[in-house]
């Protein structure tokens, strides 16, 4: 029998080989078998970590059978080639209902499958996005690359799941198995949507787009408690007007102690972005602060972002050339401020020491430091006191060692 998992050219087939080790090949030909997907085509991309197929499925085209005759017993059937007809078909029913359990759907439909790559090497890269997460805290795994594959399709399925229930515009998970996620195919008739990268917006859509992934952005922190730590023009794809947000296996939770830290780097990545489109964008610190702001209520976000939006423009139109250095400026420093994470960690004359601008002790010595304490809200204007504090530190005075 011919296989149906097949390849653009000669040339793919190395790496469709290096993939598909024979226990994910298993799970795919099962696929192909009972009719869950009808074919499997050459990669859409072919990643780091993983790779993603396109992939559909055709309904089966049975012969009716009555209810009546469906229950009539086999060995009622006349010949010797009827009863053989009527097994068959009663097999294949009941495969087409076992695959329509599984895939929720009766027309034909595409689909993304992505594959997770079962090679150990990439997952080092990884870790640091696991550990302290408490979805992950016991991971018995870290030693066993195929558990770690699993994991990590689990925890893109798990996002991907809550990002949907929240109505994101991400693609739709239907199945997982192993390391092996079957998604709603973000495009049309086999031609995935292009990346954001890839999607030649006009200078309208790209202030449209800019202003949706902030909000995308905000949403998915606020309603879903995801960073995404991977967001960029390359994890987007743009889809009639639509921007939808993919590759969410390495999003962590507000909770992990790197996650404002990531979320400060998917604003740089974006920022840096839309710059280069020529769209005036906010300062790393503006988006942070719309998207983790939780005094602006879910009603209030358009209206809010736009006014936040509008006054940037208005700021920028009005300062001079040195006036706009020093906000780039003021910008690197805060991409490289250490981000206090809880309130907690800090004492009170911490905080007093960062009202006066002075290095609070809890900061020092210890930037970059991963078990790094945590922001709140109420704390908003920290960074300001703060980018002054580093500031004068840069200025010529030494830091003191934390005792
Ligand atoms: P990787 O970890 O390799 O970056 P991604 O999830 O980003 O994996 O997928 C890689 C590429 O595959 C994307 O850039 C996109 O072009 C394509 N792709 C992924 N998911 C879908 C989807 N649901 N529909 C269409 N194309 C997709
Ligand atoms: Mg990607």
């Amino acid at each position: 029998e011919q296989s149906r998992v097949r390849n653009k050219d000669k040339s793919d087939k190395a790496t469709v080989d290096q993939v598909l080790d024979p226990r994910t090949l298993g799970i795919l030909k099962k696929w192909l078998k009972n009719n869950t997907l009808t074919e499997i085509f050459g990669s859409v991309s072919t990643g780091k970590e993983a790779n993603v197929y396109y992939a559909y499925r055709k309904p089966m085209e049975l012969p009716e059978i009555s209810e009546a005759e469906e229950l009539k017993p086999i060995a009622h059937a006349a010949t010797k080639k009827e009863k053989r007809d009527y097994k068959k078909i009663m097999k294949m029913k009941h495969e087409e209902k076992e695959a329509k359990a599984s895939i929720n759907f009766d027309h034909e439909k595409e689909f993304a499958v992505k594959i997770f790559k079962t090679t150990v090497l990439v997952f080092r890269d990884r870790e640091r996005y696991i550990e302290g997460e408490h979805r992950f805290r016991n991971s018995k795994f870290k030693n066993n690359p195929f558990k770690m594959v699993k994991q990590w399709a689990e925890k893109e399925m798990r996002n991907l799941k809550r990002l949907k229930a929240a109505n994101l515009c991400v693609p739709e998970p239907y199945l997982l198995k192993n390391n092996i996620i079957v998604m709603e195919f973000i495009g049309n008739n086999g031609n995935a949507a292009p990346r954001l990268k890839d999607a030649g917006l006009t200078e309208e859509e790209n202030i449209l787009a800019y202003f949706n992934v902030l909000k995308l952005m905000r949403k998915m922190l606020q309603d879903c408690n995801l960073v995404h730590g991977d967001l960029s023009e390359y994890n987007m794809l743009y889809f009639k007007d639509q921007l939808y947000i993919i590759d969410v296996s390495q999003s962590v939770e507000l909770d992990h102690p790197m996650a404002l830290d990531f979320l400060r780097r998917d604003c740089v990545n974006i920022n840096d972005y839309f710059d280069k489109q020529n769209i005036q964008t906010l300062t790393t610190e503006k988006a942070f602060d719309f998207i983790t702001d939780t005094k602006i209520s879910s009603k209030d976000m358009d209206f809010t972002l736009k006014a936040i939006l509008e006054q940037n423009e208005e700021e920028i139109k009005s300062m001079t050339f040195e006036e706009r250095r020093k906000r780039e400026m003021d910008d690197k420093v805060f991409q490289q401020m250490y981000i206090p994470r809880n309130l907690q960690l800090m004492s009170f004359e911490d905080i007093d020491k960062l009202n006066q601008n002075q290095a609070p002790d809890v900061f020092i010595g210890k930037t970059g430091d991963s078990s790094a304490p945590i922001v709140t809200r109420e704390f908003q204007g920290i960074g300001t006191s703060l980018k002054q504090t580093l500031q004068e530190e840069a200025e010529g005075e030494e830091t003191e060692e934390a005792e």
